[in-house]
């Protein structure tokens, strides 16, 4: 069967060689007679897949020896709730940055343990910008200052990441982990749901720096406790084990394919060419900041719901699909994840300029 170009937010494309090569090895496992679903996740073989996995993991990020990769489960909707589990001290205080949905959502969580204090926001333009984050922002006292690298929703990204000095930053990075390359020593923790840019949805990357282990209070659940994982090598009970599996591979695709650096170069050439159309378009328009794009989701509109439809339908019919926006932005996103070649972003490109020249 064809194969579409999926433009949705997640869960999203996977690499086709990945698929391929699931495939080939999915009822024998390098001659075990079992699929990676089916091996005990205390056998010899998922230990070095897991071992696998996180090294490359930390040989694409070039992470350094002082932070652990923790393998969970529960989403980046559940690191909303850890981080302010495991980080508060005495003083329960949290800085915050919203910059959108996902922001909100991780600081309603928080809230329910700490004392929330909202530095910057964007919220005054709809989100459509990132708003400055200094240094005198930050109550030095705050026990980390939480930001959405990423706003899979409103299309927004941070361009460089704000300077919080002694304060740990900690980052949602679900929608743009692995898109380009990045200073891990910047940030206390980064976490990210794997389904946008790491493999399928089940697992749940945490990246922290080893002194932030081990905070957690006596009423904080085991499962809830980053010490736990991290003392277990991730397994402290069943971990999602045929996801860190295709996490393994896609970390593989990308080395091979030129690591981080080279994502980099292709997600920027992609989101050019759609951006580009974008602004030399008379139908469609971007409701973000310019300074503020994502290379990862990229919102657009026509002038009407009536020629959204229109226009999702007709590229439907080309094999470009999932391409409806947000419910709470309306439009059209295209979210073009590592996993989408440019030949997609081109169809799709081709396809506002034929549309646009027959609305007319
Ligand atoms: C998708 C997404 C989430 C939610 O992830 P789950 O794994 O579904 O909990 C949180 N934050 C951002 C930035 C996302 O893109």
């Amino acid at each position: 069967m064809e194969r579409i170009f999926n433009f949705s937010a997640g869960p999203s494309m996977l690499p086709l060689p990945v698929l391929e090569q699931a495939q080939k090895e999915l009822t024998n496992y390098k001659g075990s007679g079992m699929s990676v679903m089916e091996l005990s996740h205390r056998s010899k073989l998922f230990t070095d897949i897991i071992e696998g996995a996180e090294q490359g993991l930390r040989d694409l990020m070039q992470i350094p020896d002082n932070y652990k990769v923790l393998f969970l489960q529960g989403g980046a909707s559940q690191q909303f709730a850890m981080v302010p589990m495991n980080l508060l001290g005495p003083d329960k205080k949290a800085d915050y940055v919203n910059t959108g949905s996902w922001s909100k959502k991780a600081m309603k969580e928080a809230e329910r343990f700490a004392d929330v204090n909202v530095i910057a926001s964007s919220a005054d333009k709809n989100f459509t910008y990132i708003p400055e984050v200094s240094k005198d922002m930050i109550d030095p006292e705050a026990s980390y200052v939480h930001i959405t690298t990423n706003n899979t929703i409103e299309g927004t990204a941070f361009r460089h990441m704000p300077d919080t000095g002694d304060v740990p930053l900690v980052a949602d990075m679900s929608s743009n982990i692995l898109s380009e390359e990045i200073d891990v020593s910047k940030f206390g923790i980064i976490y990210a749901g794997a389904q946008k840019n790491i493999g399928p949805a089940g697992l749940t990357v945490v990246i922290i720096r080893e002194d932030l282990i081990g905070h957690a209070g006596e009423d904080v659940p085991a499962m809830l406790n980053y010490k736990t994982h991290s003392d277990a090598g991730s397994l402290y009970n069943t971990p999602p084990t045929f996801a860190v599996y295709m996490a393994k591979l896609v970390f593989e695709y990308i080395k091979e394919s030129g690591g981080l650096k080279e994502m980099e170069r292709v997600n920027r050439d992609k989101a050019e060419l759609l951006y580009l159309t974008i602004e030399e378009s008379g139908l469609f328009t971007s409701p973000v900041e310019k300074k503020s794009r994502s290379l990862m989701n990229i919102p657009f509109v026509s002038p009407s719901e009536e020629t959204d439809a229109a226009f999702l339908e007709g590229a439907k019919q080309r094999g470009l699909e999932t391409l409806k926006g947000h419910r709470s932005v309306g439009g059209m996103r295209a979210s073009i994840y590592n996993a989408m070649p440019k030949e997609g972003v081109q169809t799709l490109v081709d396809f506002m300029n034929e549309f646009e020249k027959n609305h007319k």
